[in-house]
């Protein structure tokens, strides 16, 4: 289906990619590699020619949360953050008025607008498209938090479950495997996000395993794969239905899809 069929979507600046556009951006981003931290190296190298994104169908949403629930239990995170919350808006007007629901990881924009802010340059983009906060650079200025326009870099101020005791507290979140010195078991003082779980993946940059909101998820609405894959899930779902991105007016270029 092309972009011009698509029509506008109620309340959001719509994701009408125009798909000439798209194919021109994917071979200008896999002519012109970018080389990474050192930390990346399996999955920058291995992963040059992908990019990872999301496709969610809302219809299939039925917003039970386990993807937020699986997110946290995954990543270990404090009380009151959550990386990939599900979001709630109403739509339409009066009497035509109705409810959707977005579950929200970040977006791994291509632009990304928290990567700009960083005055410390903690935050990094992946040659597969990975947006992550190094942790050893990160002083917790916040500029992430501030910067991005869907509200997801969350600041760690230390918060636990428990009193910092026990096997909780000993145990590390699996994003600090890849992305952090070993031994150091708390974000406190940092910024945190949604990293694709990146852990997941293997030393030539391929997933051994979803990320755990898609691999929850029991209605399948949240499909995860390679956006430069032109026959894969993703661009399949892309071509035979009608989609939105967040927020593309901010003109970070989300990587995350809704499906309508
Ligand atoms: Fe950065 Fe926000 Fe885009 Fe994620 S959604 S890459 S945190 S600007
Ligand atoms: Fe959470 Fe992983 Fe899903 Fe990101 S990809 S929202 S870290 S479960």
């Amino acid at each position: 289906m092309s972009d011009k069929k698509l029509g506008k979507e109620p309340q959001e600046n719509q994701a009408l990619i125009n798909r000439k556009e798209f194919i021109k951006k994917t071979a200008l981003a896999m002519a012109g590699a970018v080389v990474l931290l050192s930390t990346d190296k399996a999955g920058a190298q291995a992963g040059r020619s992908k990019k990872w994104g999301m496709v969610i169908d809302l219809q299939r949403c039925i917003l039970c949360r386990s993807c937020t629930i699986a997110c946290k239990q995954e990543n270990k995170t404090p009380p009151g953050m959550l990386y990939n919350p599900v979001l709630e808006e109403e739509t339409g007007e009066y009497p035509k008025v109705g409810r959707r629901w977005f579950p929200r990881p970040c977006n791994h924009c291509d632009k990304p607008a928290c990567l700009e802010a960083c005055p410390e340059k903690a935050v990094k983009k992946r040659d597969d498209g990975i947006v992550y906060i190094d942790r050893d650079i990160c002083k917790g200025v916040q500029a992430c938090v501030a910067s991005c326009p869907y509200g997801v870099p969350v600041y760690d101020e230390g918060a636990q479950y428990h009193d910092g005791k026990g096997a909780w507290s000993e145990t590390a979140s699996p994003e600090l495997g890849l992305m952090a010195k070993p031994g150091a078991l708390v974000w406190k003082g940092k910024s945190r996000k949604c990293t694709f779980c990146l852990h997941k993946q293997d030393e030539s940059g391929n997933y051994v395993n979803l990320p755990a909101c898609a691999k929850t998820c029991m209605g399948k609405a949240i499909r995860f794969g390679d956006l430069n894959d032109p026959n894969g899930e993703l661009q399949t779902l892309l071509k035979t239905r009608k989609y939105m991105r967040r927020k593309v007016e901010e003109g970070t270029e989300p990587n995350v899809y809704y499906l309508i």
